[in-house]
């Protein structure tokens, strides 16, 4: 039997209803949206693209965005200067700097001068310190979007076994930490695989889940999985007019028992926890002025 396909563009919708609610709330009791605030440095056309589909789930669900572009021979300290303006300005709950930034600028003394109370994207070793006590402030969006993908979705992790292939900043690493937390939407036992692994397929064998995110298009094939397995798809790679995943999705979809599609998968849900972010950005500092 081909596999259950875990429609992310549908969950997500389904948690935008709720965001949308919890902004139009935010704007009674203080008289304006949840604010995001993007900062786009350069013309990389991609970046436009991302930032502008952010912009639009914005503007969908009745959050205010502002953009601010910058031109591609901006300077770090020019770029901090702007940061730190937007911390000060108390009209920004939310402050979404895109990366990779041009190369003359190091993007780590930039992320970290992000507010933490304002750093929706999670970067902020603040942030990911109390993600890693099991006491998160905000979730990195894409990590969350897997969550929020299996739970929805109606699988159990509690006691099952996620292997993650990859172990960035951005997913792999906090996804696993996220997934081991107790708590009845994590609990699981985690193992993160990255490209020293030895044997990969025997490591990602043993999963009740599988969470693909290498950046290798179509890396993750069908006999690297048990039978009725969970598979979520986090790579994005263009391939040329095509975004491909991670997994080799027609061969797998034949074996795992639920699978995410790429597009439709974690992309979208990738947006929606970024606005569910600075949505909660707003209501910490309403609840920072009572
Ligand atoms: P990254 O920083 O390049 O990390 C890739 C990870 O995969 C690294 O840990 C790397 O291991 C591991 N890896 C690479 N080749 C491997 C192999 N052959 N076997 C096992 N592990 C291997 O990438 P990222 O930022 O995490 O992104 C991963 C993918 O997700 C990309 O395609 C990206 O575009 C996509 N993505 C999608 C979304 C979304 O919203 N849909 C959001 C973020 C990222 P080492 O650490 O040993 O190098």
């Amino acid at each position: 039997m081909p596999a259950r396909i875990i429609d992310g563009k549908q969950i997500a919708a389904t948690l935008k209803e709720q965001i949308a609610r919890d902004a139009a709330q935010v704007k009674s009791q203080t008289g304006h949206a949840p604010h995001l605030t993007a900062v786009l440095v350069g013309d990389d056309p991609a970046s436009a693209v991302y930032v502008r589909n952010k912009q639009l789930a914005c503007e969908k669900t009745g959050l205010q965005s502002t953009l601010v572009r910058l031109p591609a021979e901006t300077t770090g300290a020019e770029l901090l200067a702007l940061v730190n303006q937007l911390n000060a300005d108390r009209s920004v709950d939310g402050i979404l700097v895109q990366l990779p930034l041009p190369r003359q600028i190091d993007p780590v003394p930039i992320l970290d001068a992000v507010s933490p109370l304002k750093d929706v994207d999670c970067f902020h070793p603040e942030n990911v310190g109390l993600l890693s006590q099991g006491r998160p402030r905000f979730l990195p969006c894409t990590p969350a979007g897997v969550q929020q993908m299996l739970v929805h979705t109606g699988v159990s992790i509690p006691g099952s076994h996620v292997v993650v292939v990859g172990r960035s900043d951005l997913v792999g690493r906090p996804l696993a930490l996220m997934l081991m937390q107790k708590g009845p939407a994590a609990d699981a036992t985690v193992t993160i695989c990255h490209s020293r692994t030895r044997d990969l397929a025997a490591v990602t064998r043993t999963a009740d889940i599988v969470v693909a995110a290498m950046g290798k298009p179509q890396f993750i094939k069908a006999d690297m999985i048990r039978p009725g397995v969970v598979v979520i798809d986090v790579g994005t790679t263009r391939v040329g007019d095509k975004i491909v995943g991670d997994v080799d999705f027609a061969k797998v979809s034949e074996v795992a028992g639920a699978i995410s599609p790429v597009p439709g998968g974690v992309g979208p849900m990738t947006i929606t926890m970024l606005l569910a972010n600075t949505v909660l950005a707003a209501k910490l500092r309403m609840s920072e002025h009572e």
